[in-house]
């Protein structure tokens, strides 16, 4: 079977042993599988940006012995494939246009018992012209959103009372991760998603996108979420630190123990790279 697999990094900070260990486990199930590993930065988001970040983690990268394949794909660039997905949405009628802000829509979504963030229907039906829109959404057909994940078992969630509508535009007029990573990740060729499982409440939505553009679904591996000593998630929010590649050999040693690979001596990262593909492959 083909494997293309991919890491794909927001470029709002240096990288930290969070995103390594997910780019390991995405690096090792690739090669493990004898796949192509991609590099894509998730530059979107502009106002979460920070400038030179993505550069900055490609290197990281490459110090670690984490090469990529093929060529670097840079969301900045892809305005015209998200644009034509979303016309080749908008001509299937399944976009709707959405005046709630987020408050208000939370404040609806809580007072009809919703999990936080699903989003309530105000506008499903209310036919509000694009022109006077805040943002577009997808209408979910009624229904369970189903997926196998390789390590989180099988996940259903209902589309209204669990996932909501998704934004695909937003009001700043930027397109949304749930549209941007379908579309890049199917104009890749990308067949497999390892990633951290802090996005597992975000694969409903992008299978609801997948499906609605009729592309067939990656397989998912969702890996679990590394913390600090504190319990806290390592993440750019909770401040966790910039890796320091002059110590590429024990960050890598960090997260091949993080995924139970077992002792792999410390060495030049490609060669550590190798056995620890090894081991993972003895696992899958
Ligand atoms: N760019 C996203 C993030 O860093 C991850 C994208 C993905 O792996 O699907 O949170």
């Amino acid at each position: 079977m083909p494997y293309i697999g991919r890491f794909a990094p927001s470029p709002t900070g240096p990288l930290h042993f969070g995103s390594l260990f997910a780019a390991v486990a995405s690096y090792l199930d690739a090669r493990a599988h004898g796949g192509q590993w991609l590099l894509r930065i998730d530059d979107l988001d502009t106002p979460r940006c920070v400038a030179g970040a993505g550069t900055e983690i490609i290197e990281t990268l490459r110090a670690h012995g984490l090469q990529p394949d093929g060529e670097i794909v840079w969301q900045h660039h892809r305005q015209a494939a998200y644009e034509a997905a979303l016309q080749a949405l908008r001509n299937a009628g399944s976009l709707y246009g959405c005046v709630c802000t987020r408050k208000g829509a939370a404040a609806t979504a809580a007072k009809q018992g919703l999990p936080h963030g699903v989003y309530p229907g105000t506008c499903r039906d209310a036919g509000v012209p694009e022109r006077d829109a805040r943002a577009l959404r997808l209408r979910l057909p009624a229904g369970t959103l189903a997926f196998n994940d390789r390590l989180c078992s099988t996940q259903q969630h209902d589309s209204q009372t669990a996932v909501g509508d998704p934004i695909l535009l937003r009001a700043d007029g930027l397109t949304a991760y749930a549209l941007a990573v379908v579309v890049d990740d199917h104009a890749t060729g990308v067949t497999d998603i390892v990633r951290g499982a802090d996005l597992l409440n975000t694969t409903p939505a992008q299978i609801a996108v997948y499906l609605a553009l009729g592309l067939p679904l990656p397989r998912y591996a969702h890996v679990p979420v590394q913390h600090d000593a504190a319990g806290n998630k390592l993440s750019k929010q909770h401040g966790a630190p910039a890796l320091d590649a002059k110590l590429a050999a024990e960050n890598l040693q960090r997260a091949f123990a993080a995924l139970s690979l077992g002792e792999i001596p410390a060495d030049e990262p490609e060669r550590m790279l190798q056995h620890a593909t090894a081991a993972w492959k003895a696992r899958i």
